[in-house]
């Protein structure tokens, strides 16, 4: 896949890319990704990037796997309600 063009912007270009996907479970390791998340200029795009692609491995966006499937999950939920209050269900 090709790399999206925000990347070259990015803080953990500059660190071993095996920080960026710990094991599920290592709470250090995912804080060790997270920091360098905190410090990138890119953040956001790269959260959007990995919502919209459905990444399933790694710390992306500041975002664990967990935490992205949360949001994705949060996000259909509320719009299955918005779309149901439209219709006045
Ligand atoms: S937000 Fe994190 S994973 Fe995304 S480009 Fe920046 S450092 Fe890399």
């Amino acid at each position: 896949m090709e790399r999206p063009a925000f990347f070259d912007q990015a803080e953990c270009r500059s660190v071993d890319t095996n920080i960026m996907y710990p094991e599920a479970g290592d709470l250090a390791m995912e804080a060790v990704a997270k920091a360098v998340c905190r410090s990138c200029v890119v953040v956001d795009q790269c959260l959007s990037y990995a919502l919209k692609h459905k990444e399933l491995q790694g710390v992306w966006g500041g975002d664990t796997e967990l935490e992205r499937h949360r949001r994705l999950t949060s996000i259909k939920t509320n719009r299955t309600r918005y779309n149901r209050r439209r219709r006045g269900a």
